[in-house]
C-alpha cells in the first residue's frame, strides 16, 4: 500500500498540525518501504486516528469518492454568475466577484479544499453564531435570552423590528439588532479592545489557533453607514432591553455598536470557517486541539437558532429544500455544519436578493440533493441519495440485497418504492 495516497485519499493532510510530526518522520525515511515496526513508530502520535483510517471508520468513510463528486457540483457551481456582490462600502465593492472557495472539515478533521479555499473575506454576518456561542458560554441562556429572543423575525436581516411580545427584545441572535445586542452581552467590563481581542482568541480556540484578522477599513466603513444599526441599537436602548436597561449608559450602546462592526469586519478563510463549523459539528470539541471550544449546551442552542434563522428571510425555504444548518454572511460566504458529521463553507461574493451567496446556496442545494444529508432525509427510508457516513460499497450492497430480497419474496411493492427513489435496479 501506499501509505501517502491512503493518507491523501482520506482527506489527512500536511496541513493538519496533528499529523505534523507523522509527515516529518515520513519525509526522513531514506527508503521507499518500510517495515511493520517503522510504520508503528511513524503513526506513533496519531495511532487512533490512523487506526480508525485503515478500518474505514473516519467520519467520512468514502473520502476519495466524495471528494471527486463535490469537485464536479463545485466546478458547476463556478459557472453560475448570477446575483450582485455587496456595494454598500468599498472594501466589499471592491472584492472580485469571481473568486469562489470551499473547504470541508470533518469531526474527524478530514480536510477538502477547492478554489479560493485560503483567501481571506469578510466575515459579515457569519459572526453572529459564534458571537451568540460566546455571549452563552459568558453568561448561559437564561440570562442571554432577557435580552434576546429566539423567533424568526421573517423580516430582513436589517429590519427595523423588534418583538411584539411586550419585551422589546430582538428576535434572535442571526439577524443584526440580536447581533448588536450579543455585542452589548460580551465582556462588558472590560475596555472595546479587549472585548474585540477577546472574540478573536476565542475563535482561535475553534479553529485549532488561526486568530481572525480585523480590517480596520472595513470596521471604519460599517462605522460610517452604520446608522440603520445605530438606529436598531436606540430602539432596542429605549424598549429598555440593553443590559443596562431604558437609562443605558450612552457610552455601552456605542461601544456594543462599535463591537458589532468591528466583529463582523474579523477576516478569515474558507479553511478556518469550515474548522469552526466542525468544532460546532464536533459537539464544540476542536478536533486539532482536542479542546473544548464552547460548551455543549450552547452549540445545541446556537445550532437551532441557525437552522431557524441562519439565511435571513429564506430561512424556511433553505430548511425546506435542504434542511442543513447554516449561516451566511453579506461577504459572501455560506457555511454549513452538519452535526457529528463536518463544517462545509463556501465563499463567493456574489448574493442574491436577500443576500445570501448565490454559489453559497447552489452549492448546499446541489449537495443535498446528492447526498442524505437534509435532516429529514432518513424519514424516507429507501432514498436514492448516499448517505455520506457509510461507505459507498456498503451502502450499494446494501440497495442491492434490498432489492434482492424484495425480488426473491415478490414484495413488489418495495421494488416500487425503490424504483420512484431512482434506485437503479
Ligand atoms: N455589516 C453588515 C450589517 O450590519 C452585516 C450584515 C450581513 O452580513 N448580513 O449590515
Amino acid at each position: 500500500v501506499d501509505f501517502l495516497k491512503v493518507l491523501e485519499d482520506n482527506g489527512l493532510t500536511r496541513k493538519d498540525r496533528r499529523l505534523e510530526i507523522l509527515f516529518r518522520k515520513l519525509d526522513q525515511l531514506s527508503t521507499e518501504s518500510f517495515d511493520f515496526p517503522t510504520f508503528l513508530s511513524i503513526i506513533q502520535t496519531v495511532a487512533p486516528l490512523i487506526e480508525r483510517m485503515l478500518r474505514g471508520a473516519l467520519a467520512l468513510p468514502d473520502f476519495a469518492n466524495l471528494s471527486a463528486e463535490l469537485i464536479r457540483i463545485y466546478r458547476d457551481v463556478e459557472l453560475n454568475e448570477e446575483g450582485q456582490q455587496a456595494t454598500y462600502i468599498p472594501p466589499l465593492a471592491e472584492v472580485n466577484p469571481d473568486q469562489c472557495g470551499l473547504a470541508l472539515v470533518t469531526t474527524d478533521g478530514q480536510l477538502l479544499e477547492l478554489g479560493d479555499s485560503e483567501v481571506d473575506f469578510s466575515i459579515q454576518s457569519a459572526c453572529k453564531p459564534f458571537n451568540y456561542c460566546f455571549a452563552l458560554d459568558e453568561l448561559g441562556a437564561e440570562k442571554v435570552h432577557r435580552h434576546i429572543g429566539m423567533e424568526p423575525s421573517g423580516q430582513p436581516f436589517n429590519a427595523r423590528v423588534l418583538m411584539s411580545d411586550g419585551t422589546g427584545r430582538p428576535h434572535n441572535p442571526m439577524i443584526n439588532a440580536g447581533a448588536i445586542m450579543t455585542a452589548a452581552l460580551i465582556q462588558t467590563d472590560q475596555p472595546l479592545h479587549r472585548r474585540l481581542e477577546h472574540v478573536r482568541n476565542t475563535w482561535g480556540k475553534l479553529t485549532g489557533g488561526s486568530i481572525p484578522r480585523f480590517n480596520a477599513w472595513m470596521a471604519q466603513e460599517e462605522s460610517r453607514t452604520g446608522d440603520n444599526n445605530r438606529a436598531l441599537g436606540y430602539m432596542m436602548k429605549s424598549a429598555g432591553v440593553m443590559p443596562h436597561g431604558e437609562d443605558a449608559v450612552d457610552h455601552e450602546l456605542r461601544d456594543a455598536l462599535e463591537l458589532y462592526f468591528s466583529v463582523c469586519s474579523l477576516e478569515v478563510t474558507a479553511r478556518e470557517l469550515a474548522t469552526a463549523a466542525a468544532t460546532l459539528a464536533n459537539n464544540g470539541i476542536c478536533r486539532v486541539t482536542q479542546e473544548r471550544g464552547v460548551d455543549e449546551r450552547t452549540v445545541r442552542n446556537c445550532l437551532t437558532l441557525m437552522q431557524m434563522c441562519g439565511m435571513y428571510d429564506a430561512s424556511g425555504q433553505f430548511s425546506v429544500r435542504i434542511c442543513l444548518t447554516a449561516k451566511s454572511g453579506v461577504g459572501g460566504a455560506v457555511f454549513l455544519i452538519v452535526p457529528r458529521l463536518m463544517g462545509v463553507c463556501v465563499w463567493s461574493p456574489r448574493l442574491d436578493r436577500i443576500g445570501n451567496s448565490v454559489r453559497g446556496v447552489d452549492f448546499a442545494t446541489r449537495l443535498a440533493d446528492a447526498y442524505r444529508l437534509h435532516l429529514y432525509d432518513g424519514l424516507a427510508s429507501r432514498s436514492a441519495r448516499i448517505d455520506p457516513r457509510m461507505p459507498a460499497a456498503r451502502w450499494r450492497a446494501e440497495q442491492t440485497s434490498l432489492a434482492l430480497r424484495a425480488a426473491s419474496l415478490g414484495d413488489v411493492r418495495t421494488l416500487r418504492c425503490m424504483l420512484d427513489e431512482q434506485a437503479n435496479l
